[in-house]
């Protein structure tokens, strides 16, 4: 049997970046020689095996057909005499369908090395139609490698353009997808990923939310480059410029879904966008069932990341609510992260990249300044209960009053 590195390992390697994660095929082998060798076998729909000293993931060579919608319509088809060439033709694109052997003997009969060097996302075969999740590994890939000057084959993107109108899209699983998207985030360029499923017509599909907001304006003294869309796309190459987490791109990217709402007549206004954007952002998050952090931190940014914009002129009574609505008081991080939501926010727009936030400071200070409000003196004083509940909140907001004078003196 011979066993070769393929994918992701491979196409590193010759890009000169790390490698972090390595897949082999092992071409020749059957199932029962690799039990015999010491493999423990994974995975129940194909054949993968762990490596008994090293754990890292050896497939046998296998070939795949279509049999219905959707991942779970395929048959495999491993046996010693599927070939290296079978196994590379299944895969996405030709810069992952390459191989190498222990020498660095690298078998490309695809071309990959070609494509790697014209920089181009170029799909192997027409059978990328079979799988749609393809689609948005494409769309990832090229978020990922965009700063390489990676772009998508013209032939590709026809063939994507044909997946998103089939409507097979539809029949990804949330989890499937949300693993592409969420990947896809916290790549270099997230805003190339939202890119190229508009190009493809892949997110009116996945995403109709976000494809409505391209085409709508908003007021050129706040937005400079007017659309809503490409605000969107801004705040997100902000949010990983600014290497934020998941969270923060999760909630950057649907904090102004309320805009898509706006009736024509009242343009370029979208007066309480924030309210009627949340039965959208919830819809979302639904969709792709998102963790709970991303799905709380993205509803209360769209709630409040006006709020975080006009933080200097809020009351001192607006703030404490504000700061009550995060629980600031078990939950520090997520109020952290809001306010880094509402900068990349106030970022991702035209011109004003490198405009100071000093809400950023204030929103922490006033943070900081209820959270001090200790509770001692007032159990001290004999308050319980629900009074001690509005104690806590008058003094509270007395801070805040104080925090207030001070800081803005
Ligand atoms: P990464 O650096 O993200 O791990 P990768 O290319 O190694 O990139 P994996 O998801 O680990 O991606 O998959 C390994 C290889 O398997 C890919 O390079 C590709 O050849 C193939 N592959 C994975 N998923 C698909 C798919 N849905 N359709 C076709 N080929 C796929
Ligand atoms: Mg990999």
């Amino acid at each position: 049997m011979q066993v070769y590195k393929v994918g992701g390992a491979v196409r590193d390697r010759l890009l000169g970046l790390p490698v972090t994660d390595v897949d082999r095929v092992v071409v020749g082998a059957t199932t029962e020689e690799m039990l015999a060798k010491g493999f423990r076998p994974v995975g129940a729909d194909f054949p993968v095996f762990l490596h008994p000293k090293t754990g890292e993931e050896y497939a046998l060579a296998r070939t795949e057909r279509k049999s219905g919608r959707g991942y779970g319509g395929f048959t495999f088809y491993a046996s010693p005499e599927v070939t290296l060439e079978e196994d590379l033709i299944r895969r996405d694109l030709t810069i992952n369908a390459m191989a190498e052997d222990d020498q660095l003997n690298l078998t490309d009969p695809y071309h990959g090395q070609r494509d790697l060097e014209a920089r181009i996302l170029r799909h192997v075969s027409p059978a990328f139609a079979e799988d749609p999740l393809r689609v948005l590994r494409v769309a990832r890939f090229a978020a990922r490698y965009a700063g390489l000057g990676f772009t998508v084959a013209d032939e590709t993107m026809d063939l994507m353009r044909q997946l998103s109108e089939s409507g097979e899209l539809q029949a990804l699983t949330a989890e499937r997808s949300w693993k592409e998207i969420s990947r896809a985030l916290m790549e270099d360029h997230p805003q190339v990923f939202i890119q190229v499923l508009r190009d493809c017509g892949a997110l009116k599909e996945l995403l109709p939310e976000v494809e409505a907001l391209f085409g709508v304006p908003q007021p050129e003294t706040h937005h400079p480059e007017i659309d809503t869309g490409l605000h969107t796309l801004s705040v997100l190459e902000q949010s990983a410029q600014h290497k934020q987490p998941l969270t923060v791109r999760w909630a950057c990217l649907l904090h102004d879904l309320g805009k898509g709402l706006t009736p024509e007549d009242e343009w370029p206004r979208h007066i309480a966008h924030e309210h009627t954007g949340l039965k959208l952002i919830k819809a979302v998050n639904e969709r792709f069932k998102v963790p709970k952090d991303c799905q709380e931190l993205a509803l209360l940014a769209g709630q409040y990341h006006t709020h975080g914009h006009r933080a200097l002129e809020l009351k001192a009574s607006t703030l404490l609510e504000l700061l009550q609505s995060f629980d600031i008081y078990r939950r520090p991080q997520r109020f952290e992260e809001f306010i880094a939501a509402c900068e990349m926010d106030a970022r991702g727009r035209k011109g004003l990249e490198q405009r100071s936030y000093p809400q950023a400071d204030y929103l922490r200070g006033a943070a900081k300044a209820a959270r001090a409000v200790a509770v001692q003196p007032l159990l001290e004083q004999g308050f319980k209960g629900p009074e001690l509940g509005e104690a806590l909140k008058r003094e509270r907001l007395k801070a805040l009053k104080a925090y207030k004078e001070a800081a803005t003196a």
